[in-house]
């Protein structure tokens, strides 16, 4: 019998003689690679064995308060106590605080795809802050780990793990220790150095309070008399918890339900209905392949991008500059390979580098010598 390469064995002798059905091991070089790969596996196994993440009982009560609270001003709303204007500023409020996630926390902060003179990220960090989506530096972290470990143990939100824990679980169990651990090697230099994202996460408590509640809330009290009750279920929570799950949905439904025409191999989307609430951030699947545009998608209208808009606009002033992009060519071509084919079905692009048989021009030439090689 020949010894297999995978488990090497030699025929040994037995004390009567006899040289039957005795294996032996013999040790090998790579066995020592099999056995790390082994304790390898071992611990991992034993880690996702170990691993039951907790809840975050303050994180979970602050969820649940603020989805409560969405139900009660939805009421107030609906039963018509609470004025029109409230209800104006509340979409207004949504709509403008929307930009400073889209075009500050993540196209400029978590990407650096575009650079902002100082007075435009002053502007999108208060805009940002009404958010009430923590302070920018950690926002930013996290979403870096996404992109770089995305749908692994390391991802904060990995949309493996099913859609509940992608859209909110991650935000009150606590992290898996490869979250953790990713995070420390982030390099996270570029915004330590940026004054006005520190000044932000050194005062976020004061911050919060003032922005988040304190503005939304007491300017329909004293600009139109609105009931200080009715303006805290409706400016601060209905308004918190409805930006808080669009950006959601950016993390589980933009993670799930689409189309995959740049990659079909990962896990992110492209979602019309996302785009639109997110203000552009719908386009998940190019965004995963392409995170360093700014425009975050392919599509050329801002109706469906307006964070796009926003930051083309602050382009003309000057105050935002050196944005990134990526050539239609490099696009199609990756989508032409690596897509699922709902991009590129009808164009040239997608038929570059099918052949119709051997004698095709079209052959690489490395193809070609391969096949000329093993001919036989
Ligand atoms: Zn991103
Ligand atoms: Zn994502």
């Amino acid at each position: 019998m020949a010894p297999d390469i995978a488990d090497p064995v030699v025929p040994v002798g037995n004390a009567d003689g006899s040289c039957q059905s005795t294996r032996q091991r013999v040790p090998a070089a790579h066995d020592d690679n099999n056995n790390q790969i082994e304790k390898e596996s071992a611990i991992e196994a034993s880690h996702e064995d170990q691993f039951r993440p907790e809840i975050r009982w303050p994180d979970f009560i602050a969820q649940l308060f603020l989805h409560v609270g969405f139900l009660i001003g939805i009421w107030q709303v609906v039963t018509l106590q609470a004025k029109l204007y409230t209800v104006l500023w509340t979409v207004i409020l949504v709509w403008c605080s929307g930009v400073g996630i889209t075009a500050g926390a993540h196209r400029l902060w978590s990407h650096k795809s575009y650079k902002a003179k100082w007075p435009l990220r002053v502007l999108l960090m208060f805009l940002f802050t009404i958010c009430g989506q923590r302070d920018a530096y950690t926002w930013a972290h996290d979403h870096r780990v996404h992109h770089k470990y995305s749908e692994t143990d390391a991802d904060p939100h990995n949309a493996k793990r099913g859609f509940f824990f992608a859209h909110v679980g991650w935000v009150f169990l606590t992290p898996h220790p490869e979250v953790v651990a990713k995070r420390k090697i982030i390099d996270m230099s570029d915004l330590e150095a940026d004054p006005i994202v520190m000044w932000q996460k050194k005062y976020y408590l004061p911050l919060f309070a003032l922005l988040v509640i304190g503005f939304p809330v007491l300017v329909p009290y004293y600009y139109w008399s609105e009931n200080i009750w009715v303006a805290f279920w409706v400016c601060f929570t209905v308004r918190f918890t409805t930006t808080l799950n669009i950006a959601f949905f950016v993390n589980s439904v933009a993670h799930m339900f689409g189309n995959r025409p740049y990659d079909k191999n990962i896990s992110p989307v492209e979602n019309l209905p996302v785009a639109i609430a997110a203000l552009g951030e719908g386009w998940h699947n190019y965004h995963h392949v392409f995170p360093w545009d700014y425009k975050t998608g392919e599509l050329g209208s801002y109706m469906f991008n307006v964070t796009t808009g926003f930051i083309d606009a602050f382009a003309k002033l000057g105050w935002a500059y050196e944005r990134k992009s990526v050539s239609p060519d490099i696009i199609e071509r990756r989508a032409a390979k690596y897509g699922d084919g709902t991009r590129f079905l009808s164009d040239d692009c997608a038929h570059q580098d099918p052949v119709w048989g051997f004698g095709d021009s079209d052959i690489a030439k490395e193809d070609l010598d391969e096949i000329l090689r093993r001919q036989e």
